[in-house]
C-alpha cells in the first residue's frame, strides 16, 4: 500500500475504534486522493482530508415502543449528519438488526461523494437502527417508526436533514415516519423522499436507484461498442433497488436469471419477466416473503445459503448490501465471462474483489457513481415539494438519465488513464471530492 495511505489510515483507525466498514470505505477513497490532494496542495493546507473523514455530528438515541404483546422494546436508533458544505444532509435510513455506527458512518462517508457527483445541492448523511421487522406486524412497524421518529424529528428539517429509505425502509416505513413528524411538528414539508405520491412523493423515486444503475452501465458499455440487449445478467437482492433493475434491463432486451435474498439465491435461466417480476414485488414488498417460495412457484433452482456469483453471465448488478462480493467471487465472475459489474448496493466488492476487476480490465461502476440515481430523484422530489409541483413521469425520468450521463462524464473526466482506461473509482471519488472540498475552503475552518 502507498505509505502515505497506510498513514493516513493509522490515525483513521486509532480514532474510530472497532468500524471495520469505515476503514475499508475511507481506505478506497483515501487511495484515490491522497495523491489527487499532493498535486493540489490548497486540499492539503485545509486538512480537507482530515476534516472530511470526521462527521459533522453523530446522533445516537433510545428507541423504546410496545410490541403487540405489551412488551416493552428498546432499540438504537443513529443519524450520521457527516457533511453539510454543498448542502442539507441528505441520505437514507436503514432498519436491520445488525445496523451499527461502523456501517452507518461509512454510508455516510460514501454518501457525500455520491450527492456531490449529483451535482445537485446536497450535503451527505445517513442514519437507522438495529430494528427488525420481519416477524413484526404492521402495527409493531407503526409504532416503533413513530418513537424512532419522535425523537429524530427534533434534529430534521426540509433545510436541515432530509433523510429517506434504505434497506428495511421502504414505502411503508416512511410514510409512518412522515406522519409522525407531521404530528409533531404541525408542518406539511417534504423532510422525508421517498414518500407515497399522495404525502407529496417524486414519479419515479422507487424505481430510480435501479432504473439509475442501469443506465449507468449503459454509459460505460457505450465507451467499449457493448449494450445489455441481449445479454444474461446476474442481479442479487430483491428489494427495492434490485426490483427496478430487473425491469429496466428487462426494458432495455437484457435477460435476468438471477436473485437473492439473506437465505438464498434463485437461478432462472429462462429469465424473470414482467409478469415473475410482479411476483416477485408482490412477495417481497407485501407478503413479506422468502425469494424460495420464487423457485417453489417456478420450478427453478433455488441455491441455499449462497450467492449468485458462479452462474453465468455478462453483467452483474449486485443490489443487496455490502461486501457480497469477495475476491474468490470476483474470480468466479470473470472466469465465468463477466464484463461489467455495477453496484446498484452501497460498497457491495469487497477491496479485493475491486482489485481483480481491474487486473481483469472489465467495466467496474463503483456505488457512489452507479446508484446515485437514488438520491438524485430524492433531490428532485425536494424540488418538487418546494416548488409544490408535481413533475411528469416521463420528466423526471429524462432528468434522472442525464444526471446519471452526467456522472459517467465525470467519471471519465477524473478517472481517464494515461492508456485510455477509465478507473471509474477513481475517477467518482475525484468528481465527488471536489466541489465539496472547493465548498469547505470557501467556509473557511468549521
Ligand atoms: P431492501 O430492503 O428493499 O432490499 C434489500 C435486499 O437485500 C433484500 O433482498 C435483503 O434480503 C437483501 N439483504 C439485505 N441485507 C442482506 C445481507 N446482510 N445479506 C444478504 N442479503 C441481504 O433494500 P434496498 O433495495 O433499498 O437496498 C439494497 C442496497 O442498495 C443497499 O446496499 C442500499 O444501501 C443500496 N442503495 C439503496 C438505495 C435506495 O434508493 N433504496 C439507494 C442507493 C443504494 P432479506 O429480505 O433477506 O433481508
Amino acid at each position: 500500500m502507498d505509505p502515505r495511505v497506510a498513514q493516513f489510515m493509522e490515525t483513521v483507525k486509532e480514532k474510530n475504534p472497532a468500524e471495520p466498514e469505515f476503514y475499508q470505505a475511507v481506505e478506497e477513497v483515501a487511495k484515490s486522493l491522497i495523491p489527487y490532494i499532493d498535486e493540489n496542495p490548497k486540499y492539503k493546507h485545509a486538512k480537507i482530508l482530515e476534516r472530511i473523514v470526521e462527521p459533522e455530528r453523530v446522533i445516537i438515541f433510545r428507541i423504546p415502543w410496545l410490541s403487540d404483546q405489551g412488551e416493552i422494546e428498546v432499540n438504537r436508533g443513529f443519524r450520521i449528519e457527516m457533511n453539510s458544505a454543498i448542502g442539507p444532509y441528505k441520505g437514507g435510513l436503514r432498519f436491520h438488526p445488525t445496523l451499527n455506527l461502523g456501517v452507518l458512518k461509512f454510508l455516510a462517508f460514501e454518501q457525500v461523494f455520491k450527492n456531490s457527483l449529483t451535482t445537485l445541492p446536497m450535503g451527505g448523511g445517513k442514519g437507522g437502527a438495529n430494528f427488525n421487522f420481519k416477524g413484526r406486524s404492521d402495527n409493531e412497524v407503526m409504532r416503533f417508526c413513530q418513537s424512532f421518529m419522535t425523537e429524530l424529528c427534533r434534529h430534521l428539517g426540509p433545510n436541515t436533514d432530509i433523510p429517506a429509505g434504505d434497506i428495511g425502509v421502504g414505502g411503508r416505513e416512511i410514510g409512518y415516519l412522515f406522519g409522525q413528524y407531521k404530528r409533531i411538528r404541525n408542518e406539511f414539508t417534504g423532510v422525508l423522499t421517498g414518500k407515497g405520491l399522495e404525502l407529496g412523493g417524486s414519479l419515479i423515486r422507487p424505481e430510480a436507484t435501479g432504473y439509475g444503475a442501469v443506465y449507468f452501465a449503459e454509459e460505460m458499455l457505450k465507451t467499449r461498442g457493448e449494450f445489455l440487449k441481449g445479454k444474461t445478467v446476474l442481479v442479487s437482492g430483491s428489494g427495492n433497488v434490485a426490483q427496478y433493475t430487473i425491469e429496466k434491463i428487462n426494458d432495455l432486451g437484457g435477460k435476468v436469471v438471477s436473485l437473492s435474498d439473506s437465505n438464498g439465491s434463485i437461478y432462472d435461466p429462462d429469465g424473470i419477466d414482467k409478469d415473475k417480476l410482479k411476483f416477485i414485488i408482490e412477495l417481497k414488498n407485501i407478503k413479506r416473503g422468502r425469494i424460495k417460495e420464487y423457485a417453489e412457484k417456478y420450478g427453478c433452482e433455488y441455491l441455499e445459503g449462497q450467492r449468485p456469483w458462479g452462474i453465468k453471465c455478462y453483467a452483474a448488478f449486485p443490489s443487496a448490501t455490502e461486501n457480497e462480493i469477495t475476491e474468490e467471487d470476483a474470480r468466479l465472475l470473470i472466469a465465468n465471462g463477466c464484463k461489467v459489474v455495477c453496484e446498484g448496493a452501497n460498497m457491495p466488492s469487497t477491496p479485493g474483489a475491486i482489485d481483480v476487476y481491474m487486473e481483469a480490465d472489465i467495466l467496474y461502476g463503483p456505488g457512489k457513481a452507479a446508484n446515485a440515481g437514488g438520491v438524485a430523484v430524492s433531490g428532485l422530489e425536494m424540488t418538487q415539494n418546494s416548488m409544490r409541483l408535481t413533475w411528469s413521469r416521463e420528466e423526471v425520468d429524462k432528468r434522472l438519465k442525464e444526471i446519471m450521463q452526467n456522472i459517467h462524464a465525470t467519471c471519465v473526466k477524473y478517472g481517464k488513464e494515461e492508456n485510455g482506461f477509465v478507473n471509474y473509482a477513481k475517477g467518482a471519488n475525484i468528481g465527488g471530492f471536489v466541489k465539496v472540498a472547493d465548498a469547505m475552503l470557501a467556509q473557511g475552518v468549521v
